[in-house]
């Protein structure tokens, strides 16, 4: 649990790319949002970490300006694949293929995006082509993770009040047990 809590908080502090909100604050408004939604407790534990791959990968928020992509999804996931299944680690992964995926599939969805996000498309291979959502689909967790991105595109609300860390606690556990 401290390894996880330390592992969010490390980037806590940070701006979440190209927007108004702390990491932090990012990765708790997505989990409310989760939770809100009603999904199970492995899909809110994925919110609230689905983005722990940017601190860890030791890259600035700032990098797809200076256009790298650090795959923080496959960074974040193999983290999180140390404690917890699929039901939390695949969401994980799949959620920046499931924004090319909205993108297709989503009428609409792309001239939504903000424009750090629409930034960050160009370099992660931008909308998917028909071979790939078809990929795409057959992923397993593939629809959580189309969940999750929604959740994410909605977290950046600046000066939202939500629960905190210790709010979830009790889910991550519960996750962490399921997985042992
Ligand atoms: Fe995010």
């Amino acid at each position: 649990m401290d390894e996880i809590r330390g592992a969010l908080e490390q980037a806590g502090a940070e701006s979440y790319f190209g927007e108004d909100v702390s990491q932090l604050q990012h990765a708790l408004q997505s989990a409310h949002l989760a939770e809100r939604e009603g999904v199970g407790a492995s899909s809110i534990v994925a919110a609230l970490l689905h983005d722990v791959g940017h601190a860890l990968s030791g890259l600035s928020e700032d990098v797809a300006a200076a256009g790298i992509d650090g795959r923080h999804e496959v960074v974040g996931a193999s983290f999180l694949s140390r404690f917890f299944g699929a039901s939390v680690t695949a969401p994980v992964r799949h959620h920046v293929d499931a924004k090319r995926w909205l993108c297709v599939r989503e009428p609409g969805y792309h001239e939504g995006l903000s424009q750090a996000s629409r930034l960050s498309l160009e370099l992660q291979g931008g909308p998917m082509d028909d071979e790939e959502v078809r990929e795409f689909e057959q992923r397993p967790f593939w629809d959580e993770a189309v969940k999750l991105r929604r959740f994410d595109d909605r977290a950046k609300v600046p000066g939202l009040d939500v629960p905190g860390f210790e709010h979830y606690e009790s889910m991550i556990a519960a996750c962490l047990e399921e997985a042992s």
